[in-house]
């Protein structure tokens, strides 16, 4: 199965300029490894001018869940689609403990996304390096990925995303393939127990960067990686890109 990498920018960079820059080199790079899906979530703002560079590695950090209508501020499936924006990050840990999104908008963003045939990066993950990650794990998912079907499920790409791992949280510090590695088969169990599916590969998210992707990215069932900080520094971004399509 092809590694996926992707990058989120979050609300980086601050001028069209920058963007086009940043996503034209790492958007030809990813042209290069065929062995590998590399989608890039820029701001919003920055999505229409980026697909006329390239249309076929573009994801969007958030969708809403509505089609059309009173809601200021969101931006609907359709309106990604014009641009060909493929996949769309729901549930991201800054929309979460940030901005104050609940496990069911979440739950309704993921149906929105399958719906409008745009496939969900779905990040899951305990907050605290102490929390007792099975207990968060199983209550994420189970309301994230209510109400749907395994076919459906198949569908998501599930990504372990442990808060206290990300970049820009206090202390911050990857965690260990195997510590990983364990959340993947809490992860599987959970889907398999509640939804009656065997789920494969999960992707991780939290520090990866040039000279970790291969520890984590080698294991079968670390599907890709999510990347964060490194994704904005163009040079690392691209090796990184070259490391896992060495794999
Ligand atoms: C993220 O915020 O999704 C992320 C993975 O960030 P970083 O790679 O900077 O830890």
């Amino acid at each position: 199965m092809a590694k996926i990498i992707i990058a989120n920018w979050k609300m980086n960079p601050q001028t069209l300029e920058e963007a086009k820059g940043l996503f034209d080199a790492e958007a030809s790079e990813a042209l290069l490894h065929t062995n590998l899906e590399t989608i890039i979530c820029p701001p919003f703002v920055f999505i229409e001018e980026l697909a006329k560079i390239d249309s076929k590695h573009l994801g969007a950090q958030d969708i809403f869940w509505k089609e059309g209508g009173a809601f200021t501020g969101e931006i609907s499936t359709e309106m990604l689609k014009n641009f060909g924006v493929t996949h769309a990050l729901v549930g991201h840990s800054d929309r979460r403990y940030v901005i104050g999104e609940s496990d069911e908008m979440i739950n309704k963003k993921v149906k929105a996304a399958l719906k409008a045939d745009i496939t969900p990066v779905l990040l899951v993950g305990e907050r605290n390096h102490e929390d007792d990650r099975a207990e968060a794990l199983d209550q994420q998912l189970s309301i994230d990925l209510a109400g749907l079907a395994g076919d459906e499920i198949s569908k998501v790409l599930i990504v372990y995303e442990p808060v206290w791992a990300i970049s820009t949280s206090d202390n911050a510090q990857a965690d260990t393939p195997e510590k990983t590695l364990e959340a993947i088969g809490i992860i599987q169990k959970i889907i398999s127990e509640k939804f009656q599916l065997d789920y494969g590969p999960v992707l991780y998210g939290g520090s990866v960067n040039e000279k970790n992707a291969a520890d984590f990215l080698k294991h079968k069932d670390i599907g890709g990686a999510v990347i964060g900080g490194a994704s904005l520094r163009k040079n690392e971004f691209i090796n990184i890109m070259k490391i896992v399509s060495r794999i």
